[in-house]
């Protein structure tokens, strides 16, 4: 049998007919800026800013917060995307300077970008500092810096948040400001929340599955209902596409699903334009892509999608 052909290290990705798709990577600190580059990576897709700061007992002071974003900003040369998370909080990844109250089920509580909204409107002040710092550390750097809130359930919260980044000088009328989609309420209502002011949404698969199969995922024992196969989320996915596709504003996935050679084929056909994952993975994403058609990755979303299974979505897909 022949060799195994060595992956691709390098270009932007595309199918074989040329359709674009964005190879982005995850990161958490500036430390893992190395591997994205070595990767041939088109820049960063989740940047989870809340990993500089967990467990820290003190909000992080302005300036701290400029020079390390900064640090990653300039890393990057231009043309580059860089998707700044803004901080994801909750009882599952404590940020002890975020108030929150006891939740005897975190996974259903003031998490992500809710955390802000709560305590009477106290915990508003911390992102907005985080939003004026991504700002002040996004100027003149070749980058381009985009901004997304975690977590958003819907329209009202989503526009919150374009109104606050907004007041914060950060770009909405250009598009550099979004959400991400986790929750089957804000893949169901993509329509409406692309129709208003948010500019972008990238889908989380993997809080996005958690919240279909209705199983924690960090529980262990339901570790097989954490699949994004599942035609369920398959399903959500081609709805946010479906969306982004008639407001004309892009789409992407940055949960681990997009690390997954074949599905990330399938979720380039359910309408994804960009796939964020660890450095480690992007090559052999980038060879699945180069090797089909936009039509085949299409004709493989129907047919993954129409499943009753997980793995009758993963067997779908693979005949080719
Ligand atoms: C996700 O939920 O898919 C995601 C990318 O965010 P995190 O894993 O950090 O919750
Ligand atoms: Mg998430």
């Amino acid at each position: 049998a022949a060799a195994a052909k060595a992956a691709t290290l390098s270009g932007p990705g595309r199918t074989s007919d040329g359709e674009p798709v964005k190879l982005l990577a995850n990161i958490g600190t500036a430390a893992d800026v190395p591997a994205v580059l070595a990767a041939g990576a088109e820049g960063v897709g989740l940047f989870r800013t809340e990993f500089l700061y967990l467990g820290s007992a003190e909000e992080p002071a302005f300036e701290d917060q400029v020079r390390v974003y900064r640090a990653v900003f300039e890393a990057f040369p231009e043309g580059s995307r860089i998707v700044v998370r803004t901080l994801d909080a909750g009882a599952d990844k404590p940020l002890p300077f975020v108030r929150l109250g006891q939740e005897p089920n975190p996974a259903l509580g003031e998490r992500g970008l809710r955390a802000f909204r709560a305590f009477d409107g106290r915990n508003e002040a911390v992102l907005r500092t985080q939003l004026l710092a991504i700002r002040e550390a996004s100027r003149g750097v070749a980058a381009d810096v985009w901004v997304m809130a975690p977590m958003v359930d819907g329209t009202p919260e989503a526009e919150w948040f374009c109104e606050l980044a907004e007041t914060c000088g950060l770009d909405v009328a250009g598009g550099r400001v979004g959400i991400m989609v986790e929750t089957p309420s804000s893949a169901l209502t993509a329509g409406p929340i692309l129709a208003g002011r948010t500019g972008f949404a990238s889908i989380g698969t993997n809080d996005l599955t958690q919240y279909t199969m209705a199983a924690d995922r960090m529980l262990g024992a339901l570790g097989t209902l954490q699949d994004a196969w599942h035609p369920a989320v398959l399903q959500l996915i081609g709805a946010t596409g479906a969306a982004g596709e008639a407001a004309g504003k892009p789409v992407g996935v940055c949960g681990e699903a997009a690390a997954d050679p074949l599905l990330a084929c399938v979720l380039v056909g359910l309408g994804v334009r960009s796939l964020s994952m660890a450095p480690s993975a992007i090559a052999e994403v980038r060879d699945a892509l180069a090797a089909r058609t936009l039509a085949r990755c299409g004709a493989m979303a129907v047919r993954a999608s129409a499943a009753a299974t997980a793995r009758e979505a993963r067997e779908a897909a693979a005949e080719e």
